[in-house]
């Protein structure tokens, strides 16, 4: 009886132990151990007859199996996605209302093609309408049985006006007229200064949801000077209808889909992901300008913009954004670093402040002035972000050198996320760029809320989209550079909460190796099997905002086991060690006396 309520009580400690004991292991990042999930790819294609394309072939094309990595320092992640591709065609009749939808938004423009570099009728479609148009009509042709990221290839040469394959021919014989090409836009506001921002030559578009589109025909684009599919089968003289006119096409259409797959759908990370409770994004706005006070230095960001869109990406953490303002001359030594930083050539209109030196100055590694200016303790449930964000006099911005550069582009950049701190640079002139545009927008500039976001998502482990294919760049994602958005798209969102859920997995499952099942830990371990299918159900249904609550429980009762474990592990070895120590003891005490005894008795 004495016994049995002994074991008990070492129970009911052991499960207050639990919450005690478990205060944030999730902190850990373990890399070596490794995990397979499926991860389903439902490709769509419109206007393309399905006897043109060898499915078989085409999936052979794509990657079947996705080792993800951290591209910094360059190791896996031990995630690895097993691609479930699925491809359908819808019918003819739903490609004849999805072009009816495009014509009843569209908008003629004659105006200046970047590509073109003349004047031409332009059309132009909404991107958040087509891709919203496209959201709802998917049931259209599945049922949404299996949850699945959705990549739609369209061809719509045969529908909405486009350049056709003719007009290949006197594109390279530089004598264009009458070219029609489509294209996809979207107008932006600086949420700060209020500059708008027209973004009109994208042929692709998606990520408020799950979903991704990709126009072929449309294009052609100065940003990702891609070729529509009717110039590319005319640039390589291909007829659809011979045996190998199906393998090109076929092969064409894998290369666009593993833009899509490794951009968006299985993306790397630019650095190592950690879970933490609190993120504390800590800004330090230094005014360098010596030129302009106009705007005031506090109109130039948007804490509560940050921390909204912030708290959109990281639903499970709490958001913190602290914002100080110092003026450049308040630190003698910072102004030092920044003058003898500054590169005596102008590259363009801009002139440089070179922020490796910089970086240099502040890094813990390198002189580490960082402590100067950020008091950062770090507990391991949270995460502090330094920000550095300054603003310069004239056209001043950070830049990089390079070894070699024939151009006179300036290196220049708005924002660098280096591990430990985030520099930001934006010049007086950027605050009232449209001071300096063509098109004149007295006063209205570029704030650096977005900037901010930007850096944030680099900290956090987020790459830019584009990385593998231009075409990501039309995104719906402050991480992409051609549209000015400032959310995060779903595709982040999921990659970031996927990524700490098979991280929270993985972290726990190596310390499950180390456990065998004993007397004290058989209801422990029946309660983390029962959480690690709850998990795989949430995983399964894409549902990672659900799987990941889970995953932190189930990784914090494994380290629990693992820690009981090695503790009646050390017991029993000391046990053992004091058994055998005493035994010796009692050996050289009482071992000669009994022999001697022994002897003369
Ligand atoms: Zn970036």
């Amino acid at each position: 009886m004495k016994v049995l309520f002994g074991i008990l009580l070492l129970f009911l400690s052991c499960t207050w132990l639990a919450q005690a004991f478990a205060r944030n292991p999730e902190m850990r990042t373990e890399i070596n151990t490794a995990r397979l999930v499926d991860l389903n790819v439902r490709v769509v294609v419109i206007g393309i007859s399905p006897e043109l394309v060898n499915t078989t072939y085409l999936k052979w094309n794509l990657p079947s199996i996705k080792f993800q990595q951290y591209l910094n320092p360059g190791v896996t992640t031990g995630a690895r996605y097993r691609l479930n591709y699925e491809f359908i065609f819808p019918s003819r009749e739903f490609e004849d209302s999805f072009a009816q939808y495009l014509k009843s938004i569209a908008k003629l423009e004659v105006f200046n093609n970047p590509f073109f570099e003349t004047n031409l009728t332009n059309t132009f479609y909404p991107a958040d309408l087509t891709e919203n148009w496209l959201r709802y009509h998917q049931s259209d042709f599945y049922d949404g049985s299996v949850p699945a990221y959705t990549l739609v290839l369209a061809n719509l040469s045969r529908t909405v006006p486009s350049v056709s394959s003719s007009q290949y021919s006197e594109y390279i014989k530089k004598s264009m007229s009458n070219f029609t090409p489509h294209y996809y836009n979207m107008t932006y506001y600086d949420s700060d200064l209020y500059f708008t921002l027209r973004r009109r030559w994208m042929t692709s578009w998606g990520g408020s949801g799950r979903l991704y589109f990709i126009d072929l025909s449309a294009g052609p684009s100065n940003v990702t000077k891609q070729l529509p599919l009717q110039w590319a089968t005319k640039a390589n003289n291909i007829t659809f209808q011979t045996p190998y006119g199906s393998i090109w096409l076929t092969q064409y259409l894998s290369d666009w889909i593993y833009g899509a797959v490794e951009g968006l759908f299985a993306p790397d990370f630019i650095y190592p992901i950690g879970f933490a409770k609190n993120f504390i994004i800590d800004v330090l706005v230094i005014d360098n300008r010596t030129d302009l006070r106009i705007p005031a230095i506090d109109a130039t960001l948007s804490p509560p913009r940050i921390k909204e869109e912030l708290e959109k990406l990281l639903p499970l953490s709490e958001i913190e954004v602290k914002v100080r303002f110092i003026n450049a001359t308040s630190s003698k030594n910072l102004t030092n670093i920044i003058v003898t930083s500054t590169s005596p050539g102008k590259y363009g209109n801009i002139s440089v402040i070179d922020a490796r030196p910089v970086y240099n100055w502040l890094s813990a590694e390198g002189v580490g002035h960082l402590k100067d200016f950020f008091n950062i303790t770090e507990r391991t449930s949270e995460l502090h972000i330094p920000v550095m964000a300054f603003v310069f006099t004239g056209e001043h911005q950070f830049g990089f050198t390079f070894k070699e550069d024939l151009s006179d582009d300036a290196e220049s950049i708005w924002g660098v996320a280096l591990g430990d701190v985030i520099l930001i640079s934006h010049s007086s002139h950027d605050l009232i760029r449209g001071n300096f545009t063509e098109r004149r927008q007295p006063q209205r500039g570029f704030g650096l809320t977005n900037t901010i976001i930007h850096e944030v998502g680099h900290m956090l482990g987020l790459t830019h989209p584009f990385r593998i294919d231009p075409t990501q760049d039309f995104v719906a994602s402050v991480m992409a550079y051609y549209p000015y958005e400032y959310g995060y798209s779903q595709f982040e969102k999921d990659s970031l909460l996927r990524g700490y859920t098979d991280s929270q997995l993985m972290a726990a499952k190596a310390d499950l190796r180390e456990v065998g099942p004993n007397l004290l830990n058989q209801e422990l371990l029946l309660s983390i099997q029962r959480k690690l299918e709850v998990v795989e159900r949430h995983y399964s249904e894409m549902s990672y905002a659900e799987a990941l609550p889970v995953a932190l429980k189930v990784r914090r009762e494994a380290a629990f086991a693992r820690w009981v474990t090695e503790t009646i592990s050390i017991f029993t070895t000391g046990s053992l060690a004091v058994f055998s120590v005493s035994s010796i003891v009692v050996l050289i005490t009482f071992g000669p006396r009994y022999l001697r005894r022994k002897k003369f008795e």
